[in-house]
């Protein structure tokens, strides 16, 4: 079969007039910042427990008790939450 060109106006939007485009962007904002309040308790990266600790300088590593120990032996290395 050959390739058919869509015609553009098969496709219609509907417009949205600015107070639809404004709920939606308060919409979009409010997810959004209810994602960050959802992952503010830092969480374990290797089994997602709640993380007690941090590797030094990188803040985005986040340990639990049991995983710090077992990874770096030494809980000096890291930085309590
Ligand atoms: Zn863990």
């Amino acid at each position: 079969m050959p390739y058919q060109e869509v015609p553009e106006d098969a496709v219609v939007i509907p417009a949205l007039d600015e107070d639809d485009k404004q709920a939606i962007r308060d919409e979009v904002r409010q997810a959004a910042t209810e994602k960050e309040r959802e992952a503010a308790p830092k969480r374990c990266i290797i089994c997602g427990a709640p993380a007690t600790h941090c590797m030094r300088g990188l803040p985005n590593n986040t340990y639990c008790k049991a995983c710090a120990k077992d990874y770096f032996k030494f809980l000096s290395y890291l930085e309590r939450l």
